[in-house]
Order: structure tokens, then sequence, then C-alpha cells
């Protein structure tokens, strides 16, 4: 049991920056293993993140990151010709393959999850985000927050349930004019699972892929499995645990990269879709372990916004998934 998360690490959006540039990349990090050949690690800015691939082989790598830039394509909702983009702003769009099963990846969780998992919380991801911005430009007021009719007014467009898919036409419809989805709490672990399965198809066995703490250790490192270093979610320069895995997936859901402090009150950059506010249970930060990397994302996002009774008792109910829940008072797990 660890304690004393109280102290203040980083105060506010200001450093939003910094935390890109060092915490997230260096959130999770490998730390074991040496072998006869040499392993070649490459990072790239993508996805809004960090994306680090290691493996023994310099090809392989870039042809992983080119699965990478696909999926990114598809799910960044900053760029107009992507396919999420054409969906928010007509309502319906003709669907890729990888589009629609991201789409049936985030249906799934939102049902297994109760509806803490729900991409179509974008329009209040937006109007906080925006509120963010406000507060980081030195507009602090509480004024700035988004006040109850907006946030009912953005409620009436969410609900996985009312996005159709007609697989025969390929085609992903809204039910309601003015929705739009927010793939950013499932689509990097499902980038992740992509580059994997790339490299895997070259016949890689050894390597690790990293977007921004959504990972997964391919096979071992030399005769050991991956180490995998989780950080203090509130001293960089800390250690909570170590991970060994091999052929599993970790992903990481935190109060502290994205967030802004008004008042002295910190709000997150996760919505609890029930109320439309930033989550605030207490968690501090949530890791899942999970076979594939779509899983421990969507997971970990889900698990972050239903609390530490209710996210542990989803997780017991999963074969093979391992939480670790990081609240003001301590560490509590699944084993
Ligand atoms: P990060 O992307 O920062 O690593 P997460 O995987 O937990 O962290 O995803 C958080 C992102 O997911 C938010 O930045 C937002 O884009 C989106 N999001 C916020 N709340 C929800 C929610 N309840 N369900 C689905 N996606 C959400
Ligand atoms: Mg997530």
């Amino acid at each position: 049991m660890s304690k004393g998360y109280k102290a203040t690490w980083l105060s506010g959006y200001r450093c939003r920056s910094y935390i890109s540039l060092f915490a997230l990349c260096s959130l999770l990090f490998t730390v074991s293993g040496c072998s006869s050949r040499p392993y070649y690690k490459e990072t790239r800015l993508m996805m809004g993140t960090f994306v680090e691939i290691t493996c023994q082989d310099k090809a392989a790598i870039n042809s992983a990151f080119e699965e990478i830039r696909e999926i990114e394509k598809i799910a960044n909702k900053f760029e107009p010709a992507s396919e999420i983009s054409r969906l928010n702003k007509n309502g319906q769009v003709k669907a890729s393959e990888d589009f629609i099963y991201l789409i049936k990846e985030s249906k799934k969780y939102y049902e297994l999850s109760g509806g803490a998992l729900d991409i179509t919380v974008s329009p209040l991801v937006d109007i906080w985000k925006q509120k963010i911005k406000e507060a980081a430009e030195g507009k602090k007021s509480e004024s700035l927050l988004p006040n109850k009719d907006e946030i009912e007014n953005k409620l009436r467009l969410t609900g996985s349930d009312k996005i159709l898919i007609n697989d025969a036409e390929q085609l992903i419809k809204f039910t309601q004019a003015g929705m739009s989805i927010d793939l950013g709490g499932i689509a990097k672990g499902y980038a992740v699972d992509k580059a994997v399965k790339r490299l895997k198809a070259q016949g890689i066995n050894s390597a690790l892929v990293n977007a921004g703490g959504n990972l997964y250790c391919l096979g071992k490192k030399g005769k050991r499995k991956w180490r995998t270093a989780i950080q203090h979610p509130r001293n960089p320069r800390k250690l909570l645990f170590y991970l060994d895995l091999e052929n599993q997936a970790v992903a990481t859901s935190g109060d502290y990269e994205q967030y802004f402090i008004l008042n002295g009150k910190r709000y997150s950059h996760i919505i609890n879709p029930k109320t439309g506010e930033p989550v605030d249970n207490g968690i501090v930060s949530v890791t899942i372990i999970a076979p594939d990397a779509t899983t421990a994302d969507a997971l970990s996002t889900s698990v972050f916004v239903l609390g530490k009774e209710e996210g542990m008792q989803l997780v017991k109910k999963l074969n093979n998934v391992e939480a670790k829940i990081i609240t003001n008072d301590g560490i509590s797990d699944n084993r």
C-alpha cells in the first residue's frame, strides 16, 4: 500500500507540453533485458502522443509505424478528412473495416461497462476542453465552467446505442443530429494491436510497442520477459511497481497527464457520461493488464469512470484481465 499522493506534482494545464514531452513518454518504460542481436528503438509523435517501437529489425519498425499512421488517419477527429470527422460532420459515413471494428469494440465496452466508456461523450469532451483552454489562458473563473443547461443539452446527444452500423453497406450512422464521437479512449490501444499484428506478419517475435502508455509486449526480450515500470502518478522520479510481461498489453488512464486546476480543484480529461462532468471519484490512475491493447485501453478508461468498487467488479468478471487502481488512499488490485 503506498500513501501520500496529495503532494502537487504539476500545477495545471500550462504544464501540458512538459508532460507530453517528458512524463507521458516515460510513464511506462522498459528497463530490462539483453540479447545477442541489438534492439532498435524509434519514437515518433503520432496520435497526439509519443509512439515508441522497439525490436531487432529496423524495416519492421517502419512498417509497424505505417499501420499506426493508418489508424491515426481514420480516428483523428481534428483531421477534417478522417472518417471520424466526416461522420461527426455529416452524421453518417461509408466506413473502412478498421473504423467499423473500432466502433463495434467501443459499443461492446459501452455495454460491458454499463455506459462508462461512451465514445458519444465527444460534445462534452469538447466543451470541457474549451474551458480548460480558457483557464490555461489565465481567465480563471468559475463562470467559465459549463453550466447545467449546457451539460444537459450535450447529454441529450450521448449514448453509444445511438450509433447504427450497417455491415452490408459498410455504413455508420447517428440516430440524432448534432451527435459526435471521440475515440481517444480506445484508438491508441487498437493502433498498438495493429502494429503488433504487422510485426508478427513479418516474422517478428520480440518487440515492444508503446503509444503514450498503451503498450504491448510481444514475446520476450532475450531470455527474460519485458520489464515495464509504472511511474508514481505524483512523483515522476519514483516507481510504483514493475510488471514483467510476455504477449500481454498494459494501459494506464490517469488524472495527471491532462487536467486543469481551478480554485484548487483538479479537473480530469475523462468525462463521466452519467453526469456530463469530469470524473471526480478519488481515482488517481488505473492500470489494466490484458491480452490485447484495445481491451487494456478501453478498460482503463471504463474503470477510471466506474471508480474503485464498480471498476473492480467489472474486472473480476473478465478472464485474463488484471487491474491496479491507485486512489488517494493507496493501491488496490484484483489478484
Ligand atoms: P489517454 O488518451 O489520455 O491516454 P484514456 O485512454 O483514458 O487516456 O482516454 C481519455 C480520452 O478519451 C479523453 O481525452 C477523451 O478524448 C476520451 N474520453 C473522455 N471520457 C470518455 C468516456 N467516458 N468514454 C470514452 N471516451 C472518453
Ligand atoms: Mg483508454
